[in-house]
């Protein structure tokens, strides 16, 4: 995805250290290097029991079972892969434990080297969608991993604690602003911007589009995207259309105003309870879920609280949250 002036992501969500699992090391061959049989397989017993995103249910501790790997890597970089897995679970283990987690929430999969083919869901086209090239709308991402995705839209709420508590559990999340909203305050949405997270276009007003002219839908949308340039130094190609509602005109507004993609959401979570698209009422794969900047004046509890909520359903239920824009 093109994101102009972006800040490197890798260095803020980087999970270069989740892969590699113990099992991936069976296999034939002789070790090599000083170490002796026994002492490679205690530290591949340990790898095995540290190693998080291991598509299982977020224990912080899980003994490992099976044998030790017969072709493992030279003794010293085992023994830094050792360390830094240790140091980095127990950092997972220590935040999920600070901010009131049941679990450790799991590691997203590193970002896809291809990205899915983004399309607009059925029933969701608008009269010419795909003859006029408008962006695709979607509910879902195309993706067999058990991962989720959070997009956070508004910004009515500026609490600094879910600053903190975000950047401490390394969960990514996709911001919609809405400048009637955030624009009392843009600094706090800058140090948000500084920690990873992209902001996108949620139009500067929040009107409901489709009772809007092409012009003044556009004067909406461009009108956000400029601010957002000016205040950010970024230019969105992120947009969602407030309450989820838009028309024609909206989508052509918005490819006019460099928009590339228009997610909406495919589950609602709020501090006290979830709400579904579907009748299955369930997490699917590449689901995007939505939630907002609100707080103890519209919810009974704060951010963090929905954040809990949110986190220990999908951790239960196996999944990570992943970056919305690693797979656009
Ligand atoms: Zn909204």
């Amino acid at each position: 995805m093109r994101v102009v002036g972006q800040n490197d992501k890798k260095r803020v969500w980087g999970v270069g250290w989740a892969s590699g699992e113990a099992g991936e090391t069976r296999g034939a061959g002789r070790p090599r290097g000083a170490l002796s049989r026994v002492r490679i397989g205690l530290i591949v017993l340990t790898l095995a029991a540290l190693a998080p995103g291991c598509g299982q249910g977020g224990d912080s501790v899980r003994p490992a079972g099976g044998q030790p790997p017969l072709n493992a890597p030279p003794a010293r970089a085992l023994d830094s892969y050792a360390t830094k897995l240790r140091a980095a679970h127990a950092a997972r283990v220590a935040a999920a434990k600070r901010w009131g987690l049941k679990r450790v929430p799991l590691t997203a999969p590193p970002a896809p080297k291809k990205k899915p083919h983004i399309t607009t869901r059925d029933g969701f086209e608008v009269d010419g969608h795909r003859r006029l090239g408008l962006p695709p709308v979607f509910t879902t991402v195309p993706t067999k991993k058990k991962i989720v995705f959070l997009t956070i839209d508004d910004g009515a709420e500026k609490d600094p604690k879910f600053l903190r508590m975000m950047s401490d559990l390394r969960i990514p999340y996709t911001a919609f602003l809405s400048d009637y909203v955030v624009n009392d305050d843009y600094g706090y949405f800058k140090r948000m911007q500084d920690r990873g997270v992209t902001l996108n276009n949620h139009t500067l007003n929040h009107p409901y589009l489709p009772a809007l002219s092409y012009t003044a839908q556009k004067r909406e949308i461009c009108g956000m995207q400029k601010v957002i340039e000016e205040r950010y130094g970024t230019r969105p190609v992120l947009f969602r259309p407030p309450f989820g509602n838009y028309d024609k005109n909206t989508l052509r507004a918005a490819k006019r105003c460099g928009i590339e993609y228009v997610p909406l959401w495919n589950e609602e979570v709020f501090v006290d309870h979830w709400e579904y698209r579907e009748w299955d009422r369930e997490l699917h794969p590449g689901d995007i879920v939505l939630t907002h900047f609100r707080g103890t004046d519209d919810w009974d509890g704060t951010m963090r609280d929905m954040i809990r909520r949110f986190l220990n359903k999908v951790t239960a239920e196996g999944y990570a949250v992943a970056r919305l824009e690693d797979y656009l």
